[in-house]
């Protein structure tokens, strides 16, 4: 946990989120500014800054991220459409928040290649 990060802030509860999905590892919540119809963030409750910084122990974490997006995309009816699974990694990519966080967004269609 870091004290001066938003999103362990909201792991602990001490900021509020539309929470969609919680288990011991991932939590799920709406981004604030919502890029598409659904834009969800899913985090790993420890604090990892990006996803250059993961190692073989901590590795499943990007299958829990990614199942759990899988699951809450399936319950939100976006597979037959499709949907994005986004990592924004350092500055080029645009990441703001230094907490690992996995972007699953759908509901319209997304261009490619992006911006
Ligand atoms: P990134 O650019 O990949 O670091 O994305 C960070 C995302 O976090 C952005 O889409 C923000 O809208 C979102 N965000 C920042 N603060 C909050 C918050 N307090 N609650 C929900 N989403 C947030
Ligand atoms: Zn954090």
């Amino acid at each position: 946990m870091n004290n001066n990060c938003v999103f362990c802030k909201i792991i602990k509860q001490e900021i509020p989120a539309d929470i969609v999905y919680e288990d011991d590892d991932v939590l799920a919540f709406l981004d604030i500014r919502a890029q598409a119809p659904v834009h969800i963030l899913l985090v790993p409750k420890v604090h990892i800054e990006k996803v250059s910084d993961l190692n073989e122990n901590v590795s499943y974490i990007v299958s829990k991220l990614v199942l759990a997006a899988n699951k809450i995309a399936r319950d939100k009816g976006l597979n037959e459409d499709g949907y994005r699974l986004v990592f924004n990694c350092g500055e080029n990519a645009g990441q703001e928040v230094l907490h690992l966080h996995l972007h699953l967004l759908g509901g319209r269609k997304f261009t490619w290649p992006p911006g």
